[in-house]
């Protein structure tokens, strides 16, 4: 009996060391290391939560976050899409009637991207999409906090080609090939016609 007594007080004595101790020590800041120091993961001494969002750890270099895509040098080859695991990335391309401009890297550029969206919410970070694009145009930031209140929040939409301005876009190529035809048509027909 004595000796379950003496026990308790023993285990709540530790147990109210360990308490004490972490109380005190929490009072301790901790260093903001970069990931890459040696000493990352051996602190273990301090707060446990840095005060985010005033104060952030630093990130590694390599680190994948949030996806972002440099419209102006996408050439919507689709590569991107092509490659994802989980399909969150979706485009919708337009044929030019002509040359549109030139990527940074002198890439000709000749379809429109009526939709490009990424779905955040479902992408798993593997940075294929990165690899893939022949013009460097979709890379992963540093940009982490994306907190959303809506799920759909996380699709983000990088065309800011309207419907409407998409529509024309198709109508244009559909009438110049339709133009084209009529003119092949006529070469063949005077072709005939000198035969
Ligand atoms: S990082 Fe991976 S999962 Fe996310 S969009 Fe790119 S290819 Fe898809
Ligand atoms: S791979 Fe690059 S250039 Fe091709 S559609 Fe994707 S982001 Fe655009």
């Amino acid at each position: 009996m004595i000796r379950s007594i003496l026990n308790g007080f023993a285990t709540a004595f530790k147990g109210l060391s360990i308490t004490s101790a972490h109380l005190f020590s929490s009072h301790k800041k901790r260093n903001v290391l970069p990931a890459s120091d040696n000493n990352y993961f051996k602190q273990l001494e301090g707060t446990n939560t840095i005060q985010y969002p005033h104060q952030k750890l630093p990130i590694p270099e390599v680190g994948r976050y949030q996806l972002d895509v440099e419209m102006d040098d996408c050439i919507v080859c689709d590569l991107c899409a092509k490659v994802c695991p989980v399909n969150c990335i979706d485009i919708e391309a337009i044929k030019a009637t002509e040359a549109i401009g030139q990527t940074s890297d002198g890439t000709t550029k000749r379809l429109y991207a009526a939709k490009f969206d990424i779905d955040m919410a479902k992408c798993m970070y593997c940075g294929l999409c990165t690899i893939v694009c022949p013009t460097e145009c979709i890379v992963m930031t540093n940009q982490y906090d994306k907190s959303v209140v809506e799920i759909n929040e996380l699709t983000y939409q990088f065309s800011e080609m309207t419907p409407e301005v998409a529509a024309e876009k198709r109508r244009e190529f559909d009438r110049q090939q339709a133009e084209r035809q009529v003119a092949k048509l006529a070469a063949m027909q005077k072709k005939e016609g000198e035969a």
